[in-house]
């Protein structure tokens, strides 16, 4: 099957079966190419209905949490927002379709430029992608109207909270190292609201207000 038709079963089988419904992310999960995304060696199985491996220790997540995360974000299109786990790209150009400006950090420096070397190939000019501690954000350019964590942390990064706009989304796998469940934390003038969603297993948050390095 040619790729488009790929992504027409993901849709499909994967994403409206389990009660995606935002037009906007299944009609962005019908155009971003997950394969050129995926890597070589996952050009076989790019829309498959799991998490692949990257290298490095890393992994582009699942179709239908890539959907599920980005439905909790409620974007319409006017959004900055921060993403912190670039890995392949994948879930930033899912971002770069439904909001006005991304921002994204990654831990690992190659990862980080293959990720901004396919946005470049793809034609997408409203991704901006650098390599450091996402855990730190990224108060340069703050407030965000959304942020999407895509790595699992032992609680909410405090620089995020405090980089979050008002009335804004945070997204985030939050638990142990093997299981987590994922949060939608919006900020409101009377204080934070905490919804817990779909359990998860993410690659951990290594970083200054993640988990450490060897832990
Ligand atoms: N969003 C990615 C995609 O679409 O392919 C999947 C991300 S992968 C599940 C998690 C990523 O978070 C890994 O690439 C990892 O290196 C990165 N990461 C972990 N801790 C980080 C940190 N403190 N800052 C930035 N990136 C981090």
């Amino acid at each position: 099957m040619d790729p488009k038709s790929l992504r027409e079963e993901m849709v499909a089988t994967q994403l409206i079966p389990r009660g995606i419904k935002d037009h906007r992310v299944l009609d962005a999960m019908r155009r971003v190419p997950r394969h050129l995304f995926a890597g070589e060696a996952n050009l076989h199985n790019a829309y498959d209905d799991m998490a692949l491996s990257i290298g490095e220790g890393q992994t582009i997540s699942q179709p239908y949490m890539v959907a599920v995360m980005t439905e909790l974000l409620e974007l319409k299109g006017t959004e900055k927002v921060l993403e912190i786990g670039t890995g392949s790209g994948y879930q930033g150009a899912m971002l770069a379709e439904l909001a006005k400006d991304v921002y994204s950090i990654e831990r690992i420096a190659i990862l980080a430029d293959r990720a901004a070397s396919r946005f470049r190939s793809l034609s997408y000019q409203n991704i901006h992608v650098r390599t450091g501690d996402g855990t730190l954000g990224w108060p340069q350019e703050a407030p965000f109207d959304r942020i999407i964590i895509t790595a699992a942390a032992p609680k909410i990064p405090e620089p995020l909270l405090d980089q979050l706009g008002m009335n804004g989304i945070l997204v985030i796998p939050v638990g142990s190292s093997f299981s987590q469940i994922l949060l939608k934390i919006r900020k409101t003038e009377k204080g934070l609201i905490e919804e817990h969603h779909t359990p998860c297993v993410f690659v951990p948050l290594i970083g200054e207000y993640g988990w450490k390095k060897d832990s």
